[in-house]
């Protein structure tokens, strides 16, 4: 952390700085240069917040230099993680996809999608029982009767499954269906969710927020490995902007940066980006040739009747011939699907 000050400061506005830098057990380091006053204090600051700096007399401004994330930072798991799921490797040399229905609505709807997704290519088997609406007139999900028809589906088909968790309340039992637990984009920032998450070591997929950072984002993963749990997939599924033409934005540079910036495995979400079907093929192969570890995709065998999402949901044979195509885009960037 540097703490510029005004040139002109007293030696007793500088010496509060340096008191309360060591009050912190920091060692700090003056530096004056032509034309600043520049404090750098010494350690691994990120336990410590600027503002109590920046409000000290003399001082012009607080950059911290260290990252705030820690354990989410590459360079604490430099080699990557590979996140395993019931076998299913994400993060490793092949591109998992993950698809299913935005909603599970019924034991036949669910089926009928598993069984398609699954002939297509697609690993692990999305729906989700608990739906997070911007109306609470619309369909909310089944709770539990839908987690129970996943788990029939998952039995009848072999595929792994995962969903999206809301409360805090419904971890352990959401938890007991499932192979993968979501934190949907809203959640993104439900601390005591992530927490609650975080003391298990179930293998979760963090989305990222509409309007969060990828700082923002890694910190969020940060609060689950703090409790312990590692097996965080990142999400990026678009950001608010002022475009109005696709549903989100998709942030396709936050793909190579979070794999800068993180060694957890990076998936993408063309579907709630995209918000029609139109587009979501095109955002899928961009993902994976711009590095993504995986997708997030919405099918549904009668998407005009869908309950949720239907617009952005693609037909069976559109996942199918999708999937073609993102085998030759993996094969090029050197993955496999
Ligand atoms: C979802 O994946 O079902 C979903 C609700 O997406 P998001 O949280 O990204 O809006
Ligand atoms: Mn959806």
């Amino acid at each position: 952390m540097i703490i510029m000050m005004d040139q002109n400061a007293s030696e007793s506005d500088v010496d509060r700085v340096v008191d309360r830098i060591r009050a912190h057990g920091f060692q700090a380091h003056i530096h004056r240069g032509a034309e600043t006053l520049a404090v750098g204090v010494i350690g691994d600051t990120r336990g410590i917040g600027v503002n109590g700096f920046r409000s000290m007399r003399g001082v012009l401004a607080v950059t911290p230099i260290m990252k705030p994330y820690k354990m989410a930072s590459r360079k604490f798991r430099p080699e990557g993680t590979v996140v395993n799921v019931g076998g299913v490797e994400i993060g490793g040399e092949e591109i998992v996809v993950i698809a299913g229905p935005c909603a599970i609505e019924s034991e036949e709807q669910l089926m009928a999608v598993a069984k398609e997704v699954k002939a297509a290519g697609a690993k692990i088997l999305r729906g989700s029982a608990f739906k997070p609406r911007t109306s609470p007139y619309d369909f909310q999900g089944l709770g539990e009767e839908g987690l129970r028809m996943m788990r029939k589906v998952r039995q009848a088909t072999g595929l792994l499954v995962e969903t999206e968790v809301m409360d805090t309340r419904d971890v352990e039992m959401v938890a007991g269906y499932v192979d993968m637990l979501r934190v949907g984009a809203r959640n993104m920032q439900n601390f005591d969710l992530l927490k609650e998450i975080g003391k298990t070591d179930k293998p979760v997929i963090l989305k990222r927020g509409m309007s969060a950072t990828i700082k923002e984002l890694m910190l969020a993963a940060e609060y689950m490995m703090k409790e312990g749990n590692h097996n965080i997939v990142l999400c990026e599924r678009g950001i608010r902007t002022f475009e109005t033409a696709t549903r989100s934005t998709l942030d396709i540079g936050a793909v190579p940066v979070l794999r800068e910036e993180t060694h957890l495995p990076v998936i993408v979400d063309p579907s709630h980006a995209a918000g029609n079907r139109n587009y979501v093929g095109a955002l899928a192969k961009a993902a994976v040739a711009a590095g993504s570890d995986g997708l997030l995709i919405e099918v549904h065998h009668e998407p005009e009747k869908a309950l949720c999402d239907g617009p952005q949901a693609l037909l069976p044979a559109q996942f199918a011939e999708l999937m073609q195509q993102l085998r030759e885009i993996s094969r090029a960037v050197g993955r496999k699907l």
